[in-house]
């Protein structure tokens, strides 16, 4: 089956759960923040950015648990920040899985290792040598590392860890192959980090997916390598969407100047251009989201927007109207639902409800839409079932001429990041600064899944990118 037949099912009785009580709006994934602390600071990462003032403060871990049992979404995705910087991470993910949920934790990856060793070091015993061994073998582990698991004290077996599940996915932020990861997350090696954290996870019987959010400049071939790079090494699934893209200054520059939209938005006509090979990719990769979002995506059909389905709780409350925008914080998600005047926001027939919908595709909007039956044509159940409950695409086949188009960048010796912040930041480039994280004047501007992007400053930096990349292996 292309996803598990326990929680493709899961989902679907809570769906028709609602159905049945004609429930009018209800909850399909919680988005949980539980800080907006990070250890990087990706170029234009909004949630950083809108949260400054509350970097350090910290939903408790009563309050996220009390969270997902109020809002009862059946997926929760545990975000941020890095949530893995979240102390109580291990009880966080534990009690949302005691409380029966499927649990994301949505991280940028560079503490997933020390994570998993965690776990190793708690259980170890004769039945974990030989993964131990191959990790070894593999270099996920050092040698010094494997000795500590297997001569663990008496406070690592009893910590609380995160060990594999089918309930579970390590949800991997993977924006491209090496070379563009790197440059957008401003640190070199944490691509290569990211692989090795997955092929680790695999070892050890995680489920794995990654996120990906599509910008302006992205290159759509090099999103295809990059989902046969991923299926090879067995990644679970993929999320994918379009960054969202508004921006107060963007907009003013269209009405002033008369310049045209698609110079600095990624509008939903280009969206749908990016997206015009998701079916396939649909077929041949184990995309998360039912197949009517990416007929949506596709530019197929229309689809009305659902945010209220992922709602998004942090340390300010229940964040309206969607991930994305804010227009205010709330103490409930009943007080949400029952508050938020929903029908100001979206595009319905073709028209914006709100000018900051205007070029809205994303996923947290949209995907949820699909599965609900927002906008229902005669099949797409249909469609929908036999997409979750069919066939798994078969994955790629793992050769060294793939290899070297994902590792593109800083494991050949490149080391390009300083090169790249040098030719950004250049007074010849006449650029602010697409690598400096000061002077942000956008209004609202966040990607989708940990943090995403200000698309304005992801732009500036995948226009250089596009003219730096590196020539293709033959
Ligand atoms: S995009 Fe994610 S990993 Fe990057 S700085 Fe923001 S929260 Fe951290
Ligand atoms: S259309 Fe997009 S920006 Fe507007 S409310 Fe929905 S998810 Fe938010």
């Amino acid at each position: 089956m292309r996803f598990p037949f326990a929680l493709s099912a899961k989902i679907a009785g809570h769906i028709i759960k609602h159905k049945v009580r004609r429930t009018p709006r209800f909850a399909m994934v919680l988005q949980l923040e539980p800080l907006h602390t990070c250890n990087l600071t990706c170029t234009g990462c909004g949630r950083i950015r809108e949260y400054s003032t509350s970097l350090k403060d910290m939903v408790p871990l009563e309050r996220c648990l009390a969270a997902a049992a109020e809002c009862d979404a059946p997926m929760v995705s545990v975000c941020g920040g890095e949530p893995l910087i979240y102390p109580k991470i291990e009880e966080l993910v534990n009690g949302l899985l005691e409380q029966g949920r499927i649990v994301y934790i949505c991280t940028n990856g560079v503490f997933m290792r020390k994570k998993m060793r965690e776990y190793m070091a708690a259980n170890f015993s004769s039945a974990l040598e030989p993964q131990l061994k191959q990790l070894v073998a593999e270099q996920l582990v050092t040698e010094k590392e494997a000795e500590a698991i297997r001569n663990a004290d008496a406070a690592a077996k009893g910590k609380s860890v995160i060990a594999p599940s089918k309930w579970h996915y390590w949800n991997v932020h993977v924006d491209g192959l090496e070379f563009t990861h790197d440059l957008i997350v401003e640190r070199e090696g944490v691509f290569k980090e990211c692989v090795a954290a997955i092929q680790m996870a695999k070892i050890l019987g995680y489920q794995t997916a990654t996120n990906t959010t599509v910008y302006r400049e992205t290159d759509v071939q090099e999103l295809e390598d990059m989902f046969q790079f991923l299926s090879s090494l067995n990644v679970d699934g993929h999320t994918i969407s379009p960054g969202y893209d508004y921006d107060a200054a963007k907009k003013d520059m269209v009405k002033r100047l008369g310049k045209k939209p698609e110079d600095f938005f990624l509008t939903r006509k280009m969206t749908v251009a990016k997206f015009a090979k998701i079916e396939e990719w649909g077929r041949l990769f184990t995309i998360f989201g039912t197949p009517v979002y990416q007929e949506f995506l596709a530019g197929k059909r229309d689809l009305t927007c659902t945010a209220w389905a992922i709602p998004t709780y942090n340390v300010k409350g229940w964040k309206a109207p969607c991930y994305l925008m804010t227009d205010g914080h709330y103490d409930g998600y009943q007080q949400m639902l029952d508050t938020v005047n929903w029908e100001k926001y979206g595009v319905v027939g073709g028209v914006a409800r709100d000018p900051r919908c205007d070029n809205c595709m994303v996923h947290c909007g949209y995907d949820p839409s699909g599965a609900l039956g927002t906008n229902y044509q005669s099949g797409d159940n249909w469609k929908n079932f036999k997409y979750n409950f069919g066939a798994k695409p078969k994955p790629c086949a793992a050769t060294a001429e793939l290899q070297q188009r994902a590792f593109n960048g800083f494991s050949i010796g490149k080391g390009h990041l300083a090169e790249a912040k040098a030719a950004i930041n250049s007074p010849a480039a006449n650029a602010r600064g697409a690598f400096s994280n000061n002077g942000h004047d956008h209004e609202t501007h966040v990607g989708s899944h940990c943090g995403g992007g200000d698309s304005t400053e992801r732009d500036t930096l995948l226009a250089k990118i596009a003219e730096a990349r590196p020539a293709q292996p033959e």
